[in-house]
C-alpha cells in the first residue's frame, strides 16, 4: 500500500496545473494594493485596484477579533477598482477593534484572494487630541488635561495583572489599551448604544481594550474599577477557548473580588438579600445579569463571594485549576469540580446553605387557560372579513388541554391566565389598530 502515494502524486500535480494554466488564461490578472481608512462612528471604506479585465465575482471578507469566521460582502467593481464603505453609523463597531479583510475575486474556476490588510478603527472624533504612553502593562491613552490620572491608571495595570496571573495560573497574552475619556458624551459614545447608562469602566477583552471615564466615581472608585477590568482580560486569556465564555458570575467573580481581595462588602449584600428578596441559583447568571440594580447589584455579590468561599475552602490554587479546565474545554460544572473536587450541584448546595436557605428551585409557570371568547364555529367564517379566532383546526374554546383546569373551576390561576390572554387580545388589538393607522399614513 506503501506505492499508493506516488501513484496518485502526479494526477494531483496535472490537476494543479490544469488549474494554473486556466487562471493564467483568465483576463483577471489580480489585485493591486490594498487600501482602507475609517472616521469613528460613520464608515470604514475599502478599497483594491484590479488588474487585466473584471474577474466574474469579487468578494470582501471581513473578520473582527473574536468572530467565528469572515463577513463575506459581495463587491460590484467600478472600472479598474472595487471598494466597499461599511456604514459603521448603523452598524456600531468599538473603536479601536482591528479589522483584517481580504479580498477574493472569483473568474471562472478560478478563485484568487488577496493578501491580508489591516485597519485599527480608531476614535477619531474631533477635540480628542489622543496621546499615548506605554505605561505598567498597558498603552494608556488620553486627551485634555488627564495625563495625571492616565499614569496612575497604567501603575494599577501592572497591579492588576500581577495579581491576576497569580491567582489565575496564566500570563497576559498580549498588549492592552486604556482609553482614558473626560467626558460622559465621549465615554458612552465609545461604548455605543448597548452600554448601560450606571456603567463607569469597560473591559472589551477581544480586542484588549479598556475604556476608563473620569466622571465614572470617585477618585478610590476609579482604582478599583482599573484593577477589574484589566482582571478581565487576564481572565479572557486565562480561559481562552473555542466553545464557550466560562459563567459570567465567575468571571465578574474574580474580577471583582480581586480588587480588595475579600468579600466583606459583598457579603453584606447576599446576607440581606438571602433575608429579604432570595438569592439567584447560578445557571441564571451564567450568560447575563439582570438589568435592573438590585438584580445586578446581587449578581455581582454571588459570584465575588462564591469565588471567595472557593478559595476559602479549596486555596487560591483552585481558581487556576478551573482556568486550566476551561482552557481544555471544559464545561462550568466541569470546571467548577477540576477546581474544587467538589460537583458544582454541591458546591452551589454549600453556598446556599452558608447564607442559610435552600438553592433556589425553577419556577414553574402557570398552565394558559383555555379561550372563553365566543367565536364563530369552524366554516361559518364571513368572506372578506379576517377573523384571527377562527383558523381552520383552531381547539373549541371550551376544552380545557390535558393537565389543565377547566374554565369557571373558580382556582386563582386560571383566572389569572383567562385575564392574561384578554389583556393580550386586547394588546393585540390595539396594535393592529396603530398599524392600520400607520398604513393609512403611509397612503
Ligand atoms: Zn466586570
Amino acid at each position: 500500500m506503501g506505492r499508493l502515494t506516488p501513484w496518485l502524486a502526479p494526477p494531483a500535480l496535472a490537476i494543479g496545473l490544469l488549474v494554473a494554466g486556466a487562471d493564467s488564461a483568465a483576463a483577471f490578472d489580480g489585485f493591486g494594493d490594498l487600501e482602507a481608512d475609517s472616521t469613528y462612528g460613520d464608515a470604514v471604506r475599502f478599497e483594491v485596484g484590479l488588474r487585466g479585465d473584471t474577474p466574474d465575482r469579487i468578494e470582501l471578507l471581513i473578520r473582527t477579533p473574536g468572530g467565528d469566521g469572515a463577513f463575506v460582502v459581495p463587491v460590484e467593481p467600478s472600472g479598474a477598482t472595487a471598494t466597499y464603505v461599511w456604514d459603521t453609523s448603523t452598524d456600531y463597531l468599538t473603536p479601536n477593534t482591528l479589522v483584517t479583510y481580504r479580498w477574493r475575486a472569483t473568474d471562472g474556476e478560478a478563485v484568487r484572494q488577496s493578501e491580508e490588510g489591516r485597519i485599527r478603527y480608531e476614535d477619531d472624533r474631533p477635540g480628542l487630541d489622543w496621546q499615548s504612553a506605554q505605561l505598567g502593562e498597558a498603552t494608556v491613552h488620553w486627551y485634555g488635561g488627564a495625563e495625571a490620572q492616565a499614569r496612575r491608571f497604567g501603575d494599577l495595570t501592572a497591579v492588576g495583572v500581577e495579581r491576576a496571573e497569580e491567582l489565575l495560573g496564566s500570563e497576559l497574552a498580549g498588549p492592552v489599551d486604556v482609553f482614558v475619556y473626560d467626558s460622559q458624551e465621549d465615554f458612552f459614545g465609545a461604548l455605543g448604544p448597548g452600554a448601560r447608562e450606571w456603567t463607569g469602566a469597560a473591559a472589551y477583552s477581544e480586542i484588549r481594550t479598556i475604556f476608563m471615564w473620569l466622571g465614572g466615581g470617585s477618585a478610590e472608585y476609579l482604582e478599583v474599577a482599573m484593577i477589574h477590568e484589566v482582571t478581565h482580560i487576564v481572565f479572557h486569556d486565562a480561559t481562552d477557548n473555542p466553545f464557550h465564555e466560562p459563567a459570567r458570575w465567575l468571571n465578574e467573580g474574580i474580577a471583582t473580588w480581586s480588587e480588595t481581595r475579600e468579600a466583606s462588602g459583598e457579603r453584606t449584600i447576599v446576607e440581606s438579600e438571602a433575608r429579604d428578596g432570595g438569592l439567584f441559583a447560578f445557571e441564571a447568571i451564567t450568560e447575563q445579569f439582570p438589568i435592573g440594580e438590585r438584580g445586578g447589584r446581587l449578581s455581582y455579590a454571588q459570584g465575588t463571594t462564591m469565588v471567595d468561599l472557593i478559595i476559602a475552602a479549596h486555596g487560591p490554587d483552585a481558581i487556576a485549576r478551573m482556568a486550566a479546565a476551561y482552557r481544555d474545554g471544559a464545561s462550568d460544572a466541569e470546571a467548577l469540580e477540576a477546581g474544587t473536587g467538589v460537583d458544582a450541584d454541591e458546591l452551589y448546595a454549600e453556598y446556599f446553605g452558608a447564607f442559610g436557605v435552600d438553592a433556589p428551585t425553577p419556577i414553574e409557570p402557570e398552565p394558559l387557560a383555555p379561550s372563553n371568547v365566543d367565536r364563530p364555529a369552524v366554516g361559518r367564517v364571513d368572506s372578506g372579513g379576517v377573523d384571527p379566532g377562527a383558523e381552520p383546526g383552531a381547539e373549541p374554546p371550551d376544552e380545557a388541554a390535558p393537565g389543565e383546569e377547566p374554565v369557571g373551576s373558580g382556582s386563582e390561576p386560571v383566572l389569572v391566565g383567562g385575564l392574561a390572554v384578554a389583556l393580550g387580545l386586547a394588546g393585540t388589538a390595539a396594535y393592529l389598530m396603530s398599524r392600520r393607522a400607520a398604513r393609512r399614513w403611509d397612503a
